[in-house]
């Protein structure tokens, strides 16, 4: 088999190890894994899927697309697949036939998941979807305002009267910007909770946090913490995986295609992968690739190909060079690119093209390269 010329590779049982260890942490609270962005360029299913053999419960889907997809690749009912951002005129006909647990940030929305339900209710397997009602605590992203709150919990309650729908928990996500801010947010989530409670709503689960406050706040876990970059072994906040105790799951690997003199006596090695493969331009001058153990600067990052300085080392075509992974070979943290050039580790994995194929190492046994 030849080598690909560029390949992410995704360690499942760095997976496992950072989920177990993440678990760890935010418990009592339930750990869900987020899995938006196709895992952060992880791969959605398969990551997913062993997330589920290491014992999650709930999985973030984002977008009903990926709740679907993740229910039709086997990942079954016991597991919570939530969803919570739809385009106008979303179709949630499909959710409630797969189970899909609903985020609700507007009267709108929940206008629209109740027809649907009602369109469903005479079918004997229909059952009442679950709805996560979700409150803006200040972040202005999605969520109901405080003022919108009591009709959106009211509207709920009646819908569930008639049998539609099934009212199961409230959420909101904080900024995790500022100690303050979240502190702020957590007391006007608690008021909302108060308030659903009141009005009627069955509240099993409250959920606000994800990677970086729940790690580091126990306040804030209440009874389940959203956890994407984490998971990924990529810290959300300024420390190394090492420190955190998580070990980062992609290696982009690429192949060293060519050595080259240059007239002033240096060496210049080329390497297959380029931002065509999705390696930022602005890693160039900042960053450095592992061959042989050894860091090289990058010089320039092309279409196709990136080119490193290798002078002073013992350089050859056919070599396997190391973008960033776990640090077990001498490279960089994808963390670290993020630091070096200006961005986050996990903005980087996610931008790894499609067209680089993702192999899988380890988990309940190693399969063979795909692409997707
Ligand atoms: C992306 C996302 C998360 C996970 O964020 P991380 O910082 O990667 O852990 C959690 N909750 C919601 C609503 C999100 O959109």
């Amino acid at each position: 088999m030849t080598r690909p010329l560029v390949e992410a590779v995704i360690d499942l049982d760095a997976l496992a190890h950072n989920i177990a260890h993440l678990k760890a942490t935010v418990a009592p609270a339930e750990l869900m894994v987020v899995v938006k962005a196709d895992a952060y360029g992880h791969g959605r299913v398969q990551t997913a899927t062993q997330a589920v053999r290491c014992g999650i419960r709930a999985i973030g889907a984002l977008d009903l697309d990926t709740a679907v997809e993740l229910r039709e690749a086997g990942i079954g009912p016991e597991v919570t697949v939530l969803s919570w951002l739809y385009p106008p005129g979303e179709d949630f006909g499909r959710a409630i036939r797969a189970r899909v647990d609903l985020g609700v940030s507007s009267l709108a929305e929940l206008a629209a998941i109740a027809d649907a339900a009602r369109a469903l209710r005479q079918r004997p397997a229909f059952l009442a979807p679950r709805l996560h009602l979700k409150l803006d605590t200040g972040l202005h992203r999605n969520g109901a305002t405080a003022e919108v709150w009591p009709a959106l919990v009211s509207a709920a309650v009646a819908a569930e009267r008639e049998g539609l729908v099934r009212t199961h928990a409230v959420w909101t996500h904080i900024a995790e910007a500022s100690e303050e801010e979240d502190t702020r947010a957590l007391e006007r989530f608690l008021d909302g909770v108060s308030v659903a409670r009141r009005l009627g709503a069955t509240v099993n689960v409250r959920h606000l946090a994800a990677s970086s406050a729940g790690f580091r706040r126990d306040d804030v876990r209440l009874d389940l913490v959203r956890m994407g970059g984490h998971c990924w072994g990529i810290p959300s906040f300024d420390t190394t995986p090492d420190e955190m105790g998580v070990i980062p799951v992609m290696t982009l690997r690429a192949q060293v295609l060519a050595v080259r003199q240059t007239a002033d006596g240096r060496t210049l090695g080329y390497v297959s992968a380029g931002y065509g493969d999705g390696v930022p331009r602005n890693v160039a001058g900042r960053t450095a690739v592992a061959v042989r153990r050894m860091q090289h600067p990058i010089v320039a990052v092309e279409r196709d190909h990136l080119v490193i300085d290798a002078t002073g080392s013992h350089l050859a075509a056919g070599d396997d060079a190391v973008l960033f992974g776990s640090g077990a070979e001498g490279e960089q943290t994808v963390r670290r690119w993020g630091e070096l050039s200006g961005t986050l580790g996990d903005e980087i994995t996610t931008r790894i093209a499609a067209r680089v194929p993702r192999r899988y190492v380890g988990g309940a046994q190693t399969q063979e390269a795909q692409t997707r």
